[in-house]
Order: structure tokens, then C-alpha cells, then sequence
């Protein structure tokens, strides 16, 4: 089986190619340590970057219409390649659905559906959530992972229970990348700013800010009205660089760890594009070593925006028989994983 994945969300366009000769590994998924990169081929353009500020929604989606189509083009001319020249080069399309900006998506949806149909293959829409939390338990292992999903607009602890992914905690407000992204624009610097953030933090002495966790849910705005008081009362930037990498990632790191304590698993897997840093890994993985269960992250590649996540769990559900009609496949920008029903798992898994 050979699907292309596309992703678009937001600001990073990508196509990818996953080959697996194995679809009923894929449909159970457990107990299995595969590596996803030794069968893929992985097209990512350079993001969009906004001349200043933050994510312009048009902007964003004026640079889809030039990316998608030549990272498409590419990956399907990879596909080719491999190719043993019976049927079509690839088995599925699958495409990015939501959530996430709506201009974008819908670039995404019609390159998925145009090619979908002139191969004549299924199309697969996935939620670019449940991808962050899937890529993390197929290269694991894992059987039944907590899912922490850190990422630009996103935020929350998800658990797999009676067919869904049920959303354990979130923020009540913004993603935590767009959180720390807010903090880096008020102090003048380009977007992304979490790099920039981990970069800082390490030449600098904590600074008390604000934390505010309320049971499994989680808030950013006051660390982020705070921190910009810091700034503008003239403490150093490096220093509240270091009190919000410290304060927002053991937020993160706790309601991580009610989830394991209240689902009763061991094992915990990171998405999205935030646990590219060092510092959340370290915790994460500090507080599971200390509970005795087990941490998976991916490598960045496979954390930020990234289409080898939508081939892989395209694949999945292709194995399932979960396609998706191109009358039924407008683009959903609120998606939420919980509204996914989890047709890859096998029906006696609760
Ligand atoms: P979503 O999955 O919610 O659609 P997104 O489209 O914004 O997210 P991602 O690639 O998942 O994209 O995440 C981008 C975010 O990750 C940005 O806010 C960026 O600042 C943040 N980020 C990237 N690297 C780091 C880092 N090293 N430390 C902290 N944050 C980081």
C-alpha cells in the first residue's frame, strides 16, 4: 500500500509518501517499533513567514496555492518512481481536514480531491490532531498511550476510550505555541518565536509568572499579559524566556500527569510542533521515568506540521475501509479529535 499525505494547516506545506507492505500491522497498530522514516519520502517547502506579526489567514493561504502544487507534484513524482508500473502509483490521498485556518484547508481539500480523482483512488480525511497523536503510537508501539498535543494552536490531553479519542484537558484559551508566539511578537521579534524562546531561556534566570491549571483544564492568557509586563517594566528577555519555558511547560507536565493517573496507563506520547523543545521533553520524560511509565516523542520532523503524519494514519484507515466521499469532504477549520470516530483500532479495545 502507497498513500500520499498533504498538510496545510497553517503555515507549513508538505507532501509525503509512506509505503507500507503491511496493512494489517496498520489496522491493529500495537506492539510493533516500525520506523516510518525508512519507508517515506517526506516533501516539505519552506513555511510561510509573515513579514511581521503573526499568521495572516490570506497571506497564508496565497503561499498554499504555490506550495501545495509543487510539494504534491514532487512526492507523487517520487511515487512514480517506485512504481512497479500496474495500477495507480499511489492507493489514497489523504489530506489534512482540520482543524485549522480555513483559507488553507480548503487549498488542501482540492489538491486531496483533484488528485484523488484523477487516479481514480479513495480519498482519506484525517484530523491533523489525531495524526499528532497516531505518528507518535505507531512508531512507539504503544498499545493505548495519553497523548499530550503541544502545538501552535493546540493544546490538550487526549485518551482513547469506547472508539474516540476523548479530549482528557485543553487550554481554555490559545494554543501554547500561539501563546509564546504572542509574548515574541511584543518583544519585537519574527515569528516562530519558541525557538527563539529555548534559545533565550538558556542564558537566563527564572522569573515567577503566573500559573493557572484548574483541574485538567489550563490557561495562557495571564502568563502572557504578565510576561509582556515584565518586559515592559525592563527585566531581561532572557530571563522571561526562562519563567515561561519553566512555568508553561510543568502546567503541561501535570495535567500530563493526572491524565496517566486518572486513565490508569503507563505510557505517554508527545505531538506538535512546541515539543520540539528540549526543555518540555526533559520534564516530560523526568515525570514519567519518576511514575515508572514509558514517553515517546518523535523526532521535529514528525512534531511540527508534517504530511508523513497524514500518510500514516491515511494508511490506517485506508486498511479500515474509513474513506471519505468527495461530496462529503469539505474541509472542517473546528475539527476536534473527539468527533473522529476511531474506525483503526480493533473493536474490543476500550
Ligand atoms: P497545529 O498543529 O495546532 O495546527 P501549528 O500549525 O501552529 O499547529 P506546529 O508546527 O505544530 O504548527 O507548531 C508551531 C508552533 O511551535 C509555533 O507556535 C512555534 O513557535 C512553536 N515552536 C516551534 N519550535 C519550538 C521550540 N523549540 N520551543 C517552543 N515552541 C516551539
Amino acid at each position: 500500500m502507497r498513500i500520499l499525505g498533504i498538510e496545510g494547516t497553517a503555515w507549513a506545506a508538505s507532501a509525503a509518501v509512506f509505503e507500507t507492505d503491511d496493512p494489517d500491522a496498520l489496522r491493529s497498530g500495537t506492539g510493533r517499533t516500525p520506523d516510518p522514516a525508512a519507508n517515506h519520502v517526506f516533501i516539505e517547502s519552506d513555511p510561510y513567514q509573515p513579514d511581521s506579526g503573526g499568521i495572516h489567514p490570506r497571506e497564508a493561504a496565497e503561499h498554499m496555492g504555490t506550495a501545495i502544487p509543487e510539494v504534491v507534484e514532487t512526492a507523487l513524482a517520487h511515487a512514480a518512481e517506485r512504481h512497479d508500473g500496474d495500477g495507480p502509483v499511489v492507493d489514497g490521498v489523504a489530506f489534512s481536514r482540520g482543524p485549522g485556518l480555513g483559507p488553507c484547508l480548503r487549498i488542501v481539500g482540492t489538491a486531496a480531491r483533484s488528485v484523488a480523482q484523477t487516479l481514480d483512488v479513495p480519498l482519506l480525511g484525517v484530523n491533523h490532531m489525531v495524526a499528532h497523536l497516531e505518528i507518535g503510537r505507531y512508531q512507539s508501539g504503544f498499545d493505548s498511550p495519553v497523548c499530550l498535543n503541544a502545538s501552535g494552536a493546540n493544546a490538550h490531553l487526549l485518551g482513547y476510550h469506547n472508539g474516540r479519542y476523548r479530549v482528557l484537558g485543553e487550554t481554555m484559551d490559545t494554543g501554547v505555541g500561539n501563546a509564546i508566539d504572542k509574548f515574541t511578537r511584543h518583544v519585537g521579534w519574527t515569528h516562530p518565536g519558541g525557538p527563539k524562546v529555548e534559545e533565550a531561556a538558556k542564558g537566563g534566570d527564572y522569573v515567577e509568572l503566573p500559573y493557572v491549571v484548574k483541574g485538567m483544564d489550563f490557561s495562557f492568557s495571564g502568563i502572557m499579559s504578565a510576561a509582556k509586563d515584565e518586559a515592559d517594566a525592563g527585566t531581561p528577555v532572557p530571563d522571561i524566556c526562562a519563567g515561561l519555558q519553566e512555568t508553561i511547560f510543568a502546567m503541561l507536565t501535570e495535567v500530563a500527569e493526572r491524565a496517566l493517573s486518572l486513565t490508569g496507563t503507563d505510557e505517554l506520547v508527545l505531538g506538535g510542533g512546541v515539543g520540539q523543545n528540549a526543555r518540555l521533553r526533559e520534564m516530560l520524560a523526568e515525570m514519567c521515568d519518576q511514575r515508572g511509565a514509558k514517553f515517546h516523542a518523535p523526532e521535529p520532523r514528525f512534531l511540527r506540521d508534517n504530511a508523513g503524519m497524514i500518510a500514516v494514519l491515511g494508511a490506517r484507515m485506508l486498511a479500515a475501509g474509513d474513506t471519505l466521499a468527495v461530496e462529503k469532504s469539505t474541509v472542517d477549520p473546528n475539527f476536534r479529535p473527539d468527533q473522529v470516530e476511531v474506525t483503526w483500532r480493533g473493536a474490543d479495545e476500550s
